[in-house]
């Protein structure tokens, strides 16, 4: 479901990925880790569109990077969802409205219908009682988990999440990675970067290092935490865990 080959990104003189291939089969989890400043939040921002590359390709959701038509590219962007460390949910309206206003205007849905979807997924992120609050009246575990179900309104086909639980206090950490746990037997494609090494090893079908916008060791998570072939990912690796 996701191809990347060779992928390219500058900002001037400087490369922030440099040819960076990776592959994930429809319906599996992958993991990124690595060092700050490394890439990974821009490599995901490529994955669904939000910046474009210098060179290489992508095809995910069934369309392509560079796109080849508008049409493809607004295609892809409802296909590939995006779940931030800051939730980014919109401030002044209500739980409810997060989860409904882009279902309607972009999915076309009805209001009845969006609502149903709305309730169903708050239900399964725990969040349905909370229904009409706004986001400031909800912890940031709360807000992040309905910024997951604003996600999976729109239906997508491919999931990516960049740190969704480093803004977290500890204690919230737990509830949100028990909601991507769930999700991620759902059949749903995800791109997870985090520095949760537990969900990495346990969750994770392969899991990849990034160091200086290279992708330079993918493997299962077994191979990865146990086994690491890179020098690199060693001392990394003996620095977080
Ligand atoms: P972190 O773990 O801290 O989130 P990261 O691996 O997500 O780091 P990126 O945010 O992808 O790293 O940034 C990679 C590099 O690209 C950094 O050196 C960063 O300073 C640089 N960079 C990111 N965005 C821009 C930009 N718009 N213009 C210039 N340089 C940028
Ligand atoms: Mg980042």
């Amino acid at each position: 479901q996701i191809n990347c080959r060779d992928v390219c990104k500058s900002y001037g003189a400087f490369e922030v990925l440099n040819k960076v291939s990776f592959s994930l089969a429809a319906g599996a989890v992958a993991c990124i880790v690595g060092p700050s400043g490394s890439g990974k939040s821009t490599f995901l921002r490529t994955l669904n569109g939000l910046e474009t590359i210098s060179s290489g390709e992508i095809q995910i959701a069934g369309g392509h990077l560079p796109p080849r038509s508008r049409s493809e590219i607004n295609n892809l962007r409802r296909k590939v969802g995006m779940v931030f460390q800051n939730f980014q949910l919109f401030p002044h309206m209500s739980v409810r409205s997060n989860l409904t206003l882009s279902p309607v205007r972009s999915l076309g849905l009805s209001r009845d219908e969006a609502n149903a979807r709305a309730e169903q997924l708050l239900d399964r992120v725990g969040m349905l009682s909370h229904i009409e609050k706004l986001p400031s009246q909800l912890s940031g575990g709360q807000q992040q988990r309905v910024a997951i179900a604003r996600a999976l309104a729109m239906q997508p086909e491919v999931l990516l999440f960049d740190e969704p639980t480093s803004a977290l206090d500890p204690e919230m950490v737990n509830e949100v990675l028990a909601v991507m746990k769930e999700l991620a037997g759902t059949g749903i494609t995800m791109v997870v970067v985090t520095h949760e090494m537990g969900f990495a090893r346990s969750v994770a079908d392969q899991v990849s290092f990034m160091v200086q916008g290279q992708l330079i060791e993918t493997r299962t998570p077994a191979d990865f935490f146990d086994h690491p072939e890179d020098p690199r990912l060693g001392k990394f690796l003996s620095m977080v865990l």
